[in-house]
Parts: structure tokens; C-alpha cells; sequence
């Protein structure tokens, strides 16, 4: 509140004292002196209120205030005289308040000035030197001539003009700072700009040849003590000591312009006039030619300032700013140059391309920082285990490459992955603690004879990375074409997913699952398949992963849900099953995130008529192991639905009893691989005697997959294994042959002497 008022109360002096000066300037003789000595104790009187508000530091009070009375006194003096006959005292008390102004310029210029001194520095010296030369040439020389000027007031005079200049140059420095002005900075600096104009206009009116009234000068001291109350009735006063905030836009442009106008004017004003005698040339010559060596400084110093900037953006361009290591840009000129001298030499260069595994785990677990600092690590130990000759570059976040121009087999190079690998098995010490890292290699290198270009090298390293990574990750894989044959036909699968489903290309097969102790079918699992027509065949193991990786499995697996149960309801209908059939859908973790999952399903649910607990979705261990909790929540409003949750392929992830326990699973479902040895080896009988007593102890429903022969039947049924499906059984059927494959399993001679036949 305080601070608005007083911001208020300083504008409407600043509108006061520009209106009152103007009217001063205009009109002067029809004011007493004392009007004008009021409006001056006015003045002073805020000036001082503002102070006494604000409380600055001394060094500024003082630094304000003391010129400004000196100015004054030195004013006050000279009232009364003739102009043409100069007092001593008078120039004396000019010449002391410029010296006091031009120190607490300085005092306040000195915080104002940013990184670039220097050039602010040559500019304002530029700008003071010209001026001198123009005060030279129309003001000081001139004064050696009038008879009124002894020595003395000649020398404080022109010393006077000289102090000016130096005040001119540290207002000049202000100005081109690339600090942004605060309102009672700007208001100060108008005083002194006022302050220069008034000693300018003074020292013309002694030359006696141009005449400028009293009331001009006197309305110029009321603008500049207008000015210096404004400036220190406004808050901002407060900050003036500190270093202001940074302009958003450097003034550029105004530096350039004036200080052009401070070589051009001068050059003129010297041309134009000629020396009076000796001593005017010797000083016009010295002073323009050391104006013309500081313009050569200042121009130096820019093309070096230039040259320095252009040569640190092309090196951030071409360097990785945490590790300082070689960006992609720079690596692939490299590796351009390696391929190109390849073709003269011997060699087969090799590129490593070096993937952090589950660096992202790291970075979430232990924050940005931990991460960085093991980045940083990791370069190092790449850097130093490498030999001299080769490059080490950053390309993204966690992937390093490196180069070996003069690598001859590649064997070699697969020698030095392993050096790599080995340089990172020692513990990394971080601030939270020791931190292992692994990494995954892809090594390609460039066969004698073949025109590979360096975008080429490294993609081949990339590919061969990404096989490294599936290949269990912590080990190298060593690029051949057919990986290329990999990569181009998951980038097909890829593509023709997206319209798989438009393009009608999807359809359901349904295994039986069936109670293996009653000999009845007591539910389906529906199976994808997809058929390209022309482009053939793609089985789940190929299209599966790339649908959960890439999104498309939400849709696909929607399609799923609402097709199997619109055919079990076809089915039940026409008395092919039991009522109570159950039908399994595989569900991965990607439609679980989805936040429209749930609706999808209870939508599927109503659509077809089938009761909830009819529905059997089954997810895979992964799905409690990554993200747990959002999982988590999709499958207890799924339970609460009455959907029932199997988990497929158990035995197969890495599920801790723990988390088994927290989820709401009411089916287990044994995978393949423990049915396959059921019979053959007694651990495993074992293992699935646990799995069933777990099972049976977690109140969990249990399907045996994947039998494949008479004996894995019996061993399941001797282990009172409710429920089964296997190739024995049936394999996964097209909905034509539905019908007739549950009427033969449903045939009491199917199941002679309690086995399959
Ligand atoms: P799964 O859910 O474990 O399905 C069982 C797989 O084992 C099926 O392979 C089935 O044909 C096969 N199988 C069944 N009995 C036997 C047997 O006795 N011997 C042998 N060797 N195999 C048997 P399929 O149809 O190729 O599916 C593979 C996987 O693809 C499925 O494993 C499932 O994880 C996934 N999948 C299939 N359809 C879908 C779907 O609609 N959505 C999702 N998310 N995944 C699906
Ligand atoms: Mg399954
Ligand atoms: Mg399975």
C-alpha cells in the first residue's frame, strides 16, 4: 500500500516539476527569486522525505544528495553575476560538484555493469572522447581567447567541461549495460543528462556569441531537482545498490548508433573548423587519433567476441554438455572419415553402440542428479578403456558409441566389447550409495570393399544393440544382415497391425479347457490369429509383442473380449455347451493401463448376456511385477465386476508369493513347461504338487496347459488337477468346428478308464 502511494506521489512530482520548469523556462522573468527559491526548498524537502521514507543505504543518500546541494551552492553563487565576468569561487564550486557527481555515477555504474564491461567500457570512452573534442572546438578552445577568463577560471572551466566528459562516458556505460534500469535509476540518470545539458549550455553562454537566458538554466536546475525527488520518492530506490535484473533485449541498436555519432560528429566539427594556432592543432590531432585507436579496439574486440561465440556454439553443437564427449553430429563425421580412409588401408573400422540397461530405473529410483553422475562415470571408464586412437561419443541420454578406425577383424572389435563390459562390472560410488550398471553392445563394423555410409555403420550397431537387449541384456551382439531381415519384417508387422482390424484380417480360435476328473468341457480359450491373406500367416509370437509394444493390442484386445463372448452367447444358445461355459480372454498389461478398460469390458459383459463370473481374463506375472499398483486397481474393479482373474504361464515370471496374495487371482494356470516333464522327472511332479497345494491353500481354481499325451494326463489327474487343455485334448479350433470337437470330448468313450483316448 505504502509502496503504491509514495510510487504515486513520485509521478505526480515528476509531472509537477516537468510542468512547473517548462512554465519557468518559458516565463521566467515574470518569477521572483523567491518562487524560484521555493519551489527549489520544495523539491529538497521531498527529496529528503523520500530518504527518510525508503531508508537507502548511506553511500546512496549521500551519493543523491551532496551533488545535487553543491550544484546548488555553485548556482546560487553565480546568481547575480554578469555571465562575462566569470567569479573564481563560482567555477571552483561547478568544477567540485561535477568531480561529486561523476564519483557517484561511478559508484552506481559499477554495480550496473554486467559481463560485458569491457566493450561497454570502450563504447562510453568513445562517446567521452568525442564529445571532448567537440567541447574542444566550440567551448574550451574559444575561452582562451575572452579577456573576462584569467588562467584560472579558464582551467576550472575547461576542467570543469572535462569532468563532464568523464560523467558523459559513465552515464553512456549505464545506458548500453545489458541491465534493465529501474524507474529511479532512469529518473537519476535524467538528472545528469539534465545536469550535462545545463554546464554544456552554460560554458556556450560565456563564449558570449550565442545567447541563452537565465530562466532557461535555472529551469533546467528545477528539472534536475524534479528528477532527484522523483527518483528518490519512488520505492524502487531501495534496490539501487544491487545489481539490476538482466534487459531482455540488450540495447544494441542505441550503442550503435550513438557511438557512430560520436566518431562522425567530431571528425566533422574538426574538418569543418579550422585550428586557431599550434596548440589547437597538436590537441585536435591527439585527441582524434586516439578516438580512431579506441574505435580500432572496440572493433577488434568484437570480431574476437564474435569469433569466441561462433567457436563455443559450434562446440556445444558438436560436444555432449554432461560428459563433454563428441555429439551424434561430430561421431558421424567420424565415422564418415574412418569408412572413407578405409578404402586405402587395411582396416575394417567398428562401431560399439553401448546401451545403459535399465538406466531409466536408476534415473526414477535415484533422481536426475545420481543419474548424471553415472552417466559421467560410465564415460569415463569408456574413455579410459578404449584405446588412444578411438572416439567415445555421447549420442542420447544412455547410449554411448564408440569408434575404432583401425580395428582389422571383428574379432578385435568384439574383444574390445568385452573390455567394455568388464570396465563397468566395478561399483559405481554415487551420493546415494554404490550403483551397479550394466550395458548392452551392438558391434558393426565396415567389411573390406563395401560402400557402407556412416549413417549406415551406425544403424547397423543400433540393430545390433537392440538384439543384444533381447538377448537378456549385460552382453554383446555382433551385427549380421539377417538382423536387417528382423528389423524390416517387424517394421512390416508393425505397419499392417494398424489395419489389421479394419481389413477384417483377425479372427478367434477357441481351446477347450475341460475338467479332466469329469470329462466335460467347462470353458474356451480364445486365441488370436491373424491371417495376411496373401501376405500369409503371422503367428501371436510374432504379432503379440509388437501389438503390446506399440499400443495397437489396446483395440485388438477389446475386439477379443466383446467376439468371444458374442460366441459363447451363440453357443449357449444353441445348447453346444452348458450354461455355465466360461471363456478366457488373454489380457496384457497395456490394456490394463488403459483407463476405458473396465468400461470395455462391463460394455462386452451386457452386450452379450454372458454373467460376469463367466469371464476369465488371464494376465501374465509381468503384470505384477512392472507398475503393480495401477494394475492393481483396473483388476479389483474388474473383480468387482465379477470378472475372475487367471494368471497365465505361471511359474514362468518372477512373482514373489507377496504380491500373489495382494492380487485378487482366482485361477492359476500351469505352464507348459512344467506339464511337458510332469512325467519324466520327479522335481517337477514335485514343483506342481507345490504349485497345486498353493493353489488349493489361496482358494484358486487350477488349469493345467499344454498336455500333450496320456501320461501328463494321468500324472495331473493322480495330482487332482481339476481342469486341463492341451494339444491331447484339442488344439485351439476355428468356431466351425466348435460343435462337434465338444461333442466328441463330451463322449463318454473319449474318456475310457478315467485317460484320454
Ligand atoms: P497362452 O495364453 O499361454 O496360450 C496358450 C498357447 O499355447 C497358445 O498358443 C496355444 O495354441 C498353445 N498351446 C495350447 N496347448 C498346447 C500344447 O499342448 N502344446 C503346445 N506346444 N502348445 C499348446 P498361441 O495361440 O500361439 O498363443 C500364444 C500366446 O499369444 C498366448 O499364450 C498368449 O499369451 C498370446 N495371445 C494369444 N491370443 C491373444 C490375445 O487375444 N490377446 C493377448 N493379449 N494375447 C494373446
Ligand atoms: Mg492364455
Ligand atoms: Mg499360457
Amino acid at each position: 500500500m505504502a509502496r503504491k502511494a509514495t510510487a504515486l506521489i513520485s509521478w505526480v512530482v515528476a509531472l509537477g516539476s516537468t510542468g512547473g520548469s517548462l512554465a519557468f523556462g518559458v516565463a521566467g522573468q515574470h518569477f521572483s527569486y523567491n518562487s524560484l527559491a521555493g519551489a527549489t526548498a520544495l523539491f529538497l524537502l521531498l527529496a529528503l522525505g523520500g530518504l527518510f521514507i525508503h531508508k537507502p543505504n548511506l553511500r546512496i543518500a549521500i551519493a543523491t544528495v551532496v551533488p545535487v546541494l553543491l550544484l546548488l551552492a555553485a548556482r546560487w553563487s553565480e546568481l547575480g553575476h554578469e555571465v562575462s565576468k566569470p567569479s573564481t569561487r563560482t567555477e571552483a564550486l561547478y568544477l567540485i560538484a561535477q568531480i561529486v557527481v561523476g564519483l557517484s555515477v561511478a559508484l552506481v555504474s559499477r554495480r550496473q555493469l554486467l559481463g560485458n564491461a569491457i566493450n561497454v567500457m570502450i563504447d562510453g570512452f568513445i562517446i567521452g572522447l568525442g564529445a571532448w573534442v567537440v567541447m574542444w572546438v566550440t567551448l574550451v578552445h574559444p575561452l582562451l581567447d575572452l579577456p573576462s577568463y584569467t588562467t584560472l577560471t579558464t582551467t576550472l572551466h575547461a576542467a570543469t567541461l572535462a569532468c563532464t566528459v568523464i560523467v558523459l562516458f559513465l552515464l553512456t556505460t549505464l545506458l548500453f549495460a545489458d541491465t534493465a534500469p529501474s524507474t529511479s535509476a532512469t529518473f537519476l540518470g535524467l538528472a545528469i543528462v539534465s545536469e550535462v545539458a545545463a554546464i554544456i549550455l552554460r560554458s556556450t553562454m560565456s563564449r558570449g556569441d550565442i545567447s541563452v537566458s537565465q530562466p532557461t538554466i535555472d529551469a533546467i536546475f528545477l528539472i534536475i531537482l524534479g528528477c532527484v525527488a522523483t527518483a528518490l520518492l519512488h520505492p524502487s530506490l531501495r534496490h539501487l545498490a544491487s545489481s539490476s535484473s538482466p534487459r531482455h533485449s540488450p540495447a544494441l541498436l542505441t550503442r550503435l548508433v550513438t557511438t557512430t555519432l560520436a566518431l562522425i560528429i567530431p571528425v566533422l566539427v574538426v574538418t569543418l573548423t579550422d585550428p586557431k594556432n599550434t596548440n589547437d592543432r597538436l590537441i585536435r590531432t591527439v585527441s582524434i587519433s586516439v578516438l580512431a585507436l579506441a574505435v580500432m579496439v572496440r572493433v577488434v574486440q568484437s570480431v574476437r567476441q564474435n569469433v569466441s561465440q561462433h567457436n563455443n556454439m559450434m562446440r556445444s553443437a558438436m560436444h555432449d554438455s554432461l560428459t563433454g564427449l563428441p555429439s551424434r553430429v561430430l561421431l558421424l563425421e567420424h565415422v564418415e572419415l574412418a569408412v572413407q580412409q578405409s578404402w586405402r588401408t587395411n582396416k575394417q573400422p567398428s562401431v560399439l553402440y553401448i546401451d545403459v540397461d535399465r538406466f531409466k530405473a536408476i534415473n526414477d529410483s535415484l533422481g536426475h542428479s545420481t543419474g548424471d553422475a553415472v552417466l559421467t562415470c560410465v564415460s569415463d571408464r569408456l574413455t579410459q578403456c578404449v584405446p588412444e586412437h578411438a572416439i567415445v561419443a555421447r549420442i542420447s541420454g544412455d547410449e554411448f558409441v564408440v569408434l575404432d578406425p583401425n580395428t582389422e577383424t571383428p574379432t578385435q572389435a568384439v574383444l574390445l566389447a568385452e573390455h567394455i563390459l568388464d570396465s563397468l562390472r566395478s561399483p559405481i560410488a554415487t551420493s546415494d550409495g554404490d550403483t551397479f550398471v550394466t550395458a548392452s553392445i551392438g558391434v558393426a563394423y565396415v567389411p573390406k570393399g563395401m560402400h557402407l555410409s556412416a549413417d549406415d555403420v551406425l544403424r547397423h550397431a543400433d540393430t545390433a544393440m537392440y538384439r543384444a537387449k533381447n538377448a537378456g541384456r549385460n552382453c554383446i551382439a555382433l551385427f549380421d544382415d539377417s538382423m536387417l531381415d528382423t528389423v524390416t519384417k517387424r517394421l512390416d508387422i508393425e505397419t499392417a497391425l494398424y489395419r489389421a482390424l479394419e481389413r477384417h484380417e483377425l479372427h478367434l480360435v477357441h481351446q477347450p479347457i475341460v475338467d479332466i476328473q469329469l470329462g466335460l468341457v467347462v470353458g474356451f480359450e480364445a486365441l488370436m490369429r491373424w491371417d495376411r491373406g496373401a501376405d500369409g500367416y503371422v503367428a501371436p509370437v510374432d504379432f503379440i509383442p509388437v501389438a503390446e509394444e506399440t499400443g495397437t493390442i489396446v483395440p485388438l484386445g477389446s475386439w477379443a473380449i466383446q467376439t468371444a463372448l458374442s460366441q459363447l452367447r451363440a453357443w449357449i444358445d444353441t445348447s453346444v455347451c452348458s450354461p455355465s461355459t466360461t471363456m478366457s480372454v488373454n489380457v496384457s498389461p497395456r490394456q490394463l493401463h488403459d483407463p476405458q478398460f473396465v468400461s470395455i469390458v462391463s460394455d462386452a459383459l451386457a452386450a452379450s448376456g454372458i454373467p460376469a463370473e463367466q469371464l476369465w481374463l488371464e494376465v501374465t506375472e509381468s503384470v505384477m511385477i512392472s507398475e503393480p499398483t495401477q494394475a492393481l486397481s483396473s483388476l479389483r474393479r474388474l473383480h468387482n465386476l465379477g470378472v475372475r482373474i487367471a494368471i497365465d504361464d505361471f511359474g514362468t515370471g518372477y512373482s514373489s508369493l507377496s504380491l500373489l496374495q495382494a492380487f485378487p487371482i482366482e485361477c492359476i494356470k500351469v505352464d507348459r513347461s512344467f506339464v511337458q516333464n510332469i512325467a519324466t522327472s520327479t522335481e517337477t511332479r514335485n514343483l506342481v504338487k507345490t504349485i497345486i497345494a498353493m493353489a488349493n491353500a489361496l482358494n484358486c481354481d487350477i488349469v493345467a496347459e499344454g498336455i500333450e499325451n496320456t501320461e501328463q494326463l494321468r500324472e495331473l489327474q493322480g495330482l487332482q488337477c481339476t481342469k486341463a487343455q492341451g494339444y491331447l485334448i484339442s488344439k485351439p479350433v476355428n468356431i466351425d468346428d466348435v460343435p462337434s470337437t465338444v461333442r466328441h470330448l463330451q463322449d463318454p468313450d473319449t474318456w475310457k478308464n478315467g485317460a484320454f483316448s
